[in-house]
């Protein structure tokens, strides 16, 4: 088969590196790619917005299936215009892509499905949200509708906090996104992540993971795309999950079909386990980032023949098995990240860091300059390892971090600290 994989990041590398070692690939495409997918992917230049021109490309190489990493060309559409020019993807329509596209068409469903979730209102202007929030008081959560890049949500400890994130939101910060706010219950427990491979009717429990959303050790500092991972998530025991699908992910697809969007995809669900039992924060429709990495370190299964499976309608007649070993993998990234990440500086050593057996770097923010990799984004690298427990695979990531010979780079040092208290 020949496969053109969507987009640039360490989650995109991470499914690059295991599509490769199928034996059903012919040929494997990464548009853009980077420079860490050279060895697994040829990297192309195509502008991926360009509806179009993904499909003269998918033409011209003989593509069989589009992998789609990100979230931003499903809400786009991208699927749709593969569909309808008969080029098999693996993704959600936009149709579909509402469910982390749209914060309110999640919570409308949610009502309609009776998905356990956080109480919320729906606001289109700032006065409406203001009493709503002096009606419930703090904490409460502020959420931009719309797709903000993972910065449209503030969790407020007070009210004030609370009003001035909803100005915020109605002064345009998010654009578009922010036209529309959703306000919620704020919800108290450990969250987790949950995936699942759906192909508009079967769901495929595929793996858990939790990650650190906060720049800082002890979790602390601004919110990032995420600092590290490590699956599988000990908080999501069999009787948590077997809820999770009974109450949460199946009533989805049921209602995602019955809308006439059936979901194909991967479905990732944030939770909240709260002492109700688990509820939806909210969607994605794709893997996390760095979630995928370490989901992809534990998988035994050939992920281009799942994938099939999905997109052919046929995920009740696969399964998925895994490692025993637990997963964890570290973001590095350029100093100044989340607020201005620098560019530009040469990193080393990463041959000798990646040697031991069970160790994978996998790139995100990385260019090639004059020969030398060099910085080119916030998030950089993901220095991922496997282990018996988690803080044997943290143990493992944390000494091939500290091969690597980037003094402009910066890492949390704790990363899996709740799964290692757990195991300790
Ligand atoms: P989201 O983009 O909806 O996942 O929100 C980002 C983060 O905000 C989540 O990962 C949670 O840590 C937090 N969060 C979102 N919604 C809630 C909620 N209703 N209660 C508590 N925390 C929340």
């Amino acid at each position: 088969m020949n496969v053109l994989l969507i987009g640039s990041g360490g989650r995109e590398h991470a499914l690059a590196w295991k599509l490769a070692a199928s034996p059903v690939l012919t040929k494997l495409y990464a548009a853009p790619g980077n420079p860490g997918m050279e060895g697994d992917a040829e990297c192309v230049a195509l502008d991926v917005s360009d509806h179009a021109a993904v499909v003269a490309f998918c033409r011209e190489k003989a593509i069989d299936l589009v992998v789609v990493g990100p979230e931003a060309p499903l809400v786009a559409g991208l699927a749709d215009a593969l569909n309808e020019a008969g080029i098999r993807v693996f993704g959600p329509s936009a149709a579909a892509a509402r469910l982390e596209g749209s914060k309110s068409f999640t919570k409308e469903l949610c009502d309609r499905q009776a998905i356990p979730t956080a109480a919320y209102g729906r606001f289109e202007n700032a006065l409406a949200a203001r009493d709503y929030v002096r009606e419930q008081g703090a904490p409460i959560v502020i959420k931009a509708d719309g797709l903000a890049a993972g910065k449209g949500v503030t969790v407020a400890m007070t009210e004030d906090e609370a009003i001035a994130a909803i100005d915020d939101c109605f002064d345009g910060s998010f654009g578009e996104a922010g036209a529309s706010v959703v306000v919620e219950e704020f919800l108290e427990g450990e969250e987790a992540s949950f995936f699942c491979l759906c192909d508009g009717r079967t769901a495929l429990p595929f793996g858990t993971a939790q990650d650190h959303k906060r720049v800082g050790d002890g979790d602390t500092g601004p919110n990032t795309g995420g600092m590290g991972a490590y699956s599988p998530a000990p908080v999501l025991d069999d009787e948590t999950l077997a809820r999770t699908m009974a109450e949460i992910i199946e009533p989805t697809l049921k209602g995602m079909a019955e809308m006439g969007a059936p979901f194909t995809g991967v479905l990732y669900a944030g939770l909240m386990l709260t002492k109700d039992g688990p509820k939806l924060i909210e969607y994605n429709v794709r893997f996390g980032d760095p979630e995928c990495q370490v989901l992809m370190m534990r998988l035994k299964e050939d992920l281009l023949l799942l994938i099939n499976a999905a997109v052919d309608g046929q995920l009740g007649h696969v399964s998925a098995r895994w490692r025993d070993e637990a997963a964890l993998t570290v973001v590095l990234a350029a100093k100044g990240y989340p607020a201005s990440p620098e560019k530009g500086t040469v990193i080393g050593g990463l041959d000798v860091a990646s040697a031991d057996e069970g160790v994978e770097i996998f790139h995100a923010g990385t260019a090639l300059k004059e020969g030398a990799l060099v910085a080119n984004g916030g998030r950089v690298l993901n220095v991922t390892a496997l282990g018996k427990s988690v803080k044997e695979a943290q143990e493992k990531a944390y000494r091939a971090v500290d091969l690597i010979d980037w003094p402009e780079g910066f890492c949390r040092r704790d990363i899996g600290w709740r799964a290692v208290e757990r195991e300790g």
